[in-house]
């Protein structure tokens, strides 16, 4: 097997920050106690506990009892529609969510799994920028909606949403706002009374925390139904005994990265750029999915013409160039990316997508090569099609 040289699929999984990995080692060893004993080893777990969540708790300007921890993004996504519907059913009141096209299939599957139960979902497509538009938002919302759920940055096209507009809008009608974050983290800031959202899921593993970490933040006196029954861990709303040294990873993770912000986004923002500038100038037929200045400063999405993007990918593998093709959980399947498809992009170039998520450590060589490899591939595969197609 070959092995990964260049690491362009940031938007999957980051790799865990040597300090990160450092600061967790003690709560595997000398700090190993269960955060719910009274005994020392268990007040110093819990101290961890603690420190995390009022770090994580600075970053996001909000209370640190507002933080519910998670095994990841999609349990925090799945608490988060799940909690408020059921809250609702429970309450008698409002039957309806507004979601988008492009979420995340922990949002997406989660609202499906509610319509078995009755519930009413409207799916609001996005522009053929990858933007949703808050008047489309706001065209949906009916006067049973209880909850708005709203990507603030796209995993796969990396464009940023807004949210902050979109809340504002639902809040006037007293609708609870979700904002699935897990791609912002590290890149946009997470200030949750500027964004005016009531509930926000992050992962850890997006910003060199370890993975099966995440969080939810729930705004106080937000109608949610807790999920998870058992002990009376996170302060009753999320049973199950911490993970105290991935979440205290996460914390140490998420407060490098907002330390770090500036300096980390002009160094992708100019990697990225680099990227879609030499692709776009060297191979002919490229194309730019997602809008130009509204994205992630750390994503690029190309579609070749001619081309299957899955074949560039086992090209690129193979000279050790690690990349996607869109979400990792539907890599492996032939479903085209639902993201691309609901921006009204036509399947041929559906297919032909790639997607590059770049990280703090990439330099411009590695991108310099990966366009060397990339050129090559792309003209090698487009000959072979057309000496197939005579
Ligand atoms: N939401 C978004 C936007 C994501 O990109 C991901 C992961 O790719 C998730 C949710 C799920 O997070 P996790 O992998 O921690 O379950």
């Amino acid at each position: 097997m070959n092995q990964t040289d260049i690491y362009l699929d940031h938007a999957a999984t980051t790799p865990v920050d040597p300090a990160v990995l450092e600061a967790m080692l003690p709560f595997m060893s000398a700090r190993y106690g269960n955060p719910s004993s009274i005994y020392a080893v268990g007040r110093e777990a819990r101290a961890g506990l603690d420190w995390a969540r009022a770090t994580i708790a600075n970053v996001l300007n909000c209370q640190a009892r507002e933080i519910v921890f998670t095994a990841g993004g999609t349990e925090a996504d799945n608490l988060a529609l799940k909690g408020v519907a059921w809250a609702h059913r429970l309450g008698g009141r409002g039957n309806h969510i507004v979601t988008t096209a492009i979420e995340h299939h922990a949002v997406l599957h989660s609202a499906e799994y509610l319509e078995k139960f009755g519930f009413a979902v409207t799916y609001v497509r996005p522009g053929r920028d990858g933007i949703v538009r808050p008047d489309d938002v706001a065209a949906a919302i009916r006067d049973d909606t209880m909850l708005v759920s709203v990507m603030y940055a796209n995993n796969e096209v990396g464009t940023i949403q807004p949210v902050a507009e979109i809340a504002r809008l639902a809040h006037e009608r007293g609708i609870t706002v979700h904002t699935d974050a897990v791609q912002a983290a590290g890149a946009l800031s997470l200030d949750v009374q500027a964004l005016d959202v009531d509930l926000v899921s992050l992962s850890g593993h997006k910003f060199y925390a370890p993975k099966g970490v995440g969080l939810l933040y729930v705004r106080r006196q937000t109608p949610i139904l807790w999920q998870q029954s058992g002990g009376a861990q996170e302060n009753n709303h999320r049973a199950g005994t911490e993970n105290v040294a991935a979440i205290y990873g996460m914390a140490v993770a998420l407060k490098t990265a907002y330390r770090e912000l500036e300096a980390r986004n002009a160094h992708l923002g100019a990697l990225r750029d680099r990227l879609i500038e030499g692709l776009l100038e060297r191979i002919p037929g490229t194309g730019l999915n997602g809008d130009a200045r509204c994205r992630l400063p750390g994503n690029v999405n190309v579609s070749f013409q001619g081309v299957e993007g899955e074949t560039v990918l086992l090209n690129l593998d193979m000279q050790g160039i690690a990349a996607s093709s869109g979400s990792a959980c539907t890599t492996g399947s032939t479903e085209p990316s639902h993201v691309l498809s609901a921006m009204g992009i036509p399947p041929n170039l559906v297919n032909g997508s790639i997607r590059l998520t770049l990280g703090k450590d990439n330099t411009a060589e590695e991108i310099d090569r990966t366009i060397a490899v990339l050129v090559d591939a792309v003209a090698r595969l487009r000959r072979m099609s057309a000496v197939s197609a005579d």
